[in-house]
């Protein structure tokens, strides 16, 4: 067997063995394959597919790239586990895994980094100074059971396979195939240990997958593998063409998910709820509302929050007072042009703002200006009145006003109100 015969195979459009498979992944492991021969074989992928047998033989072979954490081990039954498939805006995990900790879950979360529009939960943590994600194994699982909860980088060896292939495929145009991005995602949760897990699967213009259809198929490549490997696969199909909160900007949406930890409603609060139910149900909870309620008000849900900034050595003085989060020098607003109702707000345009003020990057080592951001003051179906503000602009350069003509561009104003789901499908 040569990895030359393997692309040549799926090339011609034949299914490959889990002797191919393997064989593929082991080279990528021991280098002994060029990142010219990984990215021939995934647009080979793309271009052919994979069957369900090939797509779960995939997601093993990654899965076992690297270490893998067994929880039993460390006498923890379940551990829980959410993933997005990539959003603007998106700060569930930062509100979830400290609530479902509050709630008496464990809970383990391995995030990445923003990396193009898509913003990265790494980046938004690291807004608060000192707080590492950097952290050894035995750190993380002794944390999961001391807290209850945490959140790091992917800097271990967890999974080493995904790293490569995800860097190649976003810079091969490889990227929107759903057996890979299955693969992608379920290795990681399967070296990771996840018992349950809830996948977010983002839906829309700024999104990996552009149609429901292509989301649910992908939902369901998911769920199989899952099942096959006793793990409990859920997913929602939510929108992405709209950013999911009021923030965008790494310290803006981490000030936004304490926010909702200190009892704001808004839809970052709705789809961690909508995510939470769907996560407790497998645990006999059938309306995890009250509960989610319950660990807000009570102020356990932030407590956790600040005792995991802690545990990972960052300053809680950020939890305590969050408006240090907003550390740009200037500030300016944007106003509505017309009366009538938000019809829209592009999420692509907004992400690309923030990206262009250095609140983004572009490539995986470029340095971040984490204070920079908008606020959206107004949602879609607002109601709004000519002159009134409608969002505003974070931004620590003079030069960076131009972007105020952008963040306008971005958010439509229409005479009548519209229809706006958060959920697609669940
Ligand atoms: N998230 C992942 O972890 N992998 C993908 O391929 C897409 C989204």
């Amino acid at each position: 067997m040569n990895i030359i015969e393997i692309i040549e195979h799926k090339r011609d459009g034949l299914a490959l063995t889990k002797g191919e498979i393997d064989y593929f992944i082991n080279s990528l492991g021991d280098n002994t394959i060029t990142d010219y021969q990984v990215t021939a074989l995934l647009m080979a992928i793309v271009c052919r597919g994979m069957n369900d047998e090939e797509t779960y033989h995939l997601t093993i072979a990654m899965a076992n790239s690297g270490d893998t954490i067994d929880y039993k081990e460390y006498d923890i039954t379940r551990v829980l586990d959410k993933h997005s498939t990539g959003g603007v805006g998106d700060t569930v995990s930062i509100v979830l895994v400290p609530l479902l900790a509050a709630m008496g879950y464990f809970i383990g979360k391995m995030s990445g980094r923003g990396l193009g529009l898509t913003g990265g939960t790494i980046d938004k943590l690291e807004s608060i100074p000192g707080l590492s994600t950097s952290i050894a194994l035995v750190d993380f699982i002794a944390q999961i059971k001391n807290v209850g909860c945490a959140i790091i980088g992917q800097e271990l060896n967890l999974c080493p396979a995904d790293k490569r292939l995800y860097q190649l495929r976003g810079a091969s145009g490889t990227a929107h195939s759903i057996p890979l991005i299955a693969a992608s995602i379920m290795s990681k949760k399967i070296a990771l240990g996840a018992t349950d897990i809830v996948v977010d699967v983002k839906c829309g213009v700024g999104a990996f997958v552009k149609n429901v259809e292509d989301c649910r198929l992908l939902g369901n490549t998911m769920r199989a593998i899952g099942a096959k490997c006793n793990i409990n696969v859920d997913y929602i199909i939510s929108d992405m063409n709209a950013p999911l909160s009021s923030y965008i900007g790494n310290s803006l949406e981490l000030y936004g998910a304490i926010e909702v930890l200190q009892g704001v409603r808004n839809n970052l609060y709705e789809l961690t709820c909508i995510i939470v139910d769907k996560l407790l149900l497998g645990f006999g909870v059938e309306c995890s509302r009250e509960l989610v309620d319950n660990a807000i008000s009570s102020g356990a849900a932030l407590a956790k929050l600040r005792d995991m900034v802690v545990a990972q050595s960052g300053d809680a003085s950020y939890i305590d007072d969050p408006y240090k989060l907003f550390s740009t020098t200037s500030k300016s607003e944007v106003f509505a042009n017309r009366n009538g109702y938000i019809a829209a707000i592009d999420a692509d345009s907004i992400a690309k703002i923030v990206i262009n003020m250095g609140g983004g990057r572009a490539n995986k080592n470029d340095c971040i200006d984490h204070s920079v951001g908008v606020r959206l003051i107004k949602q879609i179906g607002d109601k709004v009145k000519i002159d009134e503000p409608i969002a505003e602009l974070y931004y620590n350069e003079y030069s960076h006003i131009v972007y105020l003509k952008s963040l306008m561009d971005a958010i439509k104003i229409e005479r009548n109100p519209v229809k706006y789901s958060l959920l697609l499908s669940e």
